[in-house]
């Protein structure tokens, strides 16, 4: 296997969580982060409550800090996203309520290739390493980006706001990947699929009336079938239910077996965000 340096976890599924730096205007102060390990270790403070009552420990398989650049955060799934071209099918997610970097860490924000998040990424360094083994219908990475930018005009579609849009939609990106084994001749099938999922945040019920009633229904139901697909893959539960969602079902075969998954758990760390954070880090709890 040319790049099998991938570590094998629970149910190859790792959770990764990143949390965002304050934007210029917010109080660095008003920090719901307490502390960030070097082994995935996160501590949170509840702003409403002191004493011991007031902290709770996360466990993922990594934290970033505000601190970590875009190359910082591909170097280390770079073997995750070479692993496609020894036929393993890989889904990368990113998870949190809308304003908590997901679309940063994703697509980066904005096309200089400084910014770039993890899709130009992983699509620039496949092409990179493949030249003369694989066979592409897309001749470079700027055509991805030609092809991506239609994309995220589409998503645009219907509202002023792009974030307002992505925040009720899903994006997946999907790069289906022929390897060729140059010693031996064989070849290999992988699928990287690349997921912006919607904005995880409840909406607010003043808010919920006609089609935003059923878009916030359908993003709701989608992120927990999600979950339990998660959850039950690395419980590695006999009956893992993919029915339950169109999401679910378009990633089937790229959940469990012998596909990977890496879930990026996004943190504001805002303490106005604290409610937000604390499900969402036990959304990634529950999976992790
Ligand atoms: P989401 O897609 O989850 O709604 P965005 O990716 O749009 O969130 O991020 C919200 C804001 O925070 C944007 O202005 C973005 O540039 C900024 N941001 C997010 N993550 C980072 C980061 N790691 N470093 C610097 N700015 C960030
Ligand atoms: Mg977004």
């Amino acid at each position: 296997k040319l790049f099998n340096e991938v570590q094998e976890l629970k149910g190859n599924i790792r959770v990764y969580c990143r949390v965002r730096p304050f934007l210029p205007g917010q109080d660095k102060k008003s920090t719901t982060i307490d502390y960030m390990g070097e082994n995935g270790e996160l501590l949170i403070s509840n702003p409403f409550k002191q004493g011991k009552d007031g902290h709770r420990m996360f466990k993922f398989n990594k934290v970033f800090n505000p601190l970590a650049s875009q190359a910082e955060v591909f170097s280390d799934i770079q073997p995750l996203v070479r692993s496609v071209l020894d036929g393993f099918n890989v889904c990368i997610f990113a998870y949190g309520q809308t304003g908590s970097g997901k679309t940063y860490t994703m697509s980066g924000p904005s096309t200089s290739k400084r910014d770039w998040g993890v899709n130009y990424r992983a699509l620039n360094d496949l092409f990179d390493i493949s030249l003369n083994a694989s066979l592409h219908p897309v001749k470079s990475t700027s055509d991805v980006l030609d092809l991506m930018e239609i994309g995220q005009a589409n998503r645009a579609v219907g509202s002023t706001a792009l974030n307002e849009r992505s925040s009720r939609s899903h994006s997946i990106l999907t790069v289906h990947v022929r390897g060729l084994d140059l010693k031996n001749g064989s070849t290999s099938r992988g699928c990287l699929h690349l997921i912006d999922l919607a904005g995880s945040e409840r909406v607010e019920k003043s808010e919920v009336t006609g089609d935003r009633l059923r878009e916030a229904q359908y993003i709701n139901k989608s992120l927990s079938a999600l979950g339990d697909v998660i959850f039950a893959l690395a419980q590695k539960s006999a009956h893992v239910p993919y029915r339950n969602s169109k999401l679910t079902q378009v990633l089937q075969s790229s959940l469990g077996g012998q596909a990977k998954t890496l879930m990026f758990v996004q943190i504001n760390p805002d303490v106005e965000s604290y409610s937000e954070t604390i499900s969402t880090l036990k959304f990634a709890e529950r999976v992790s």
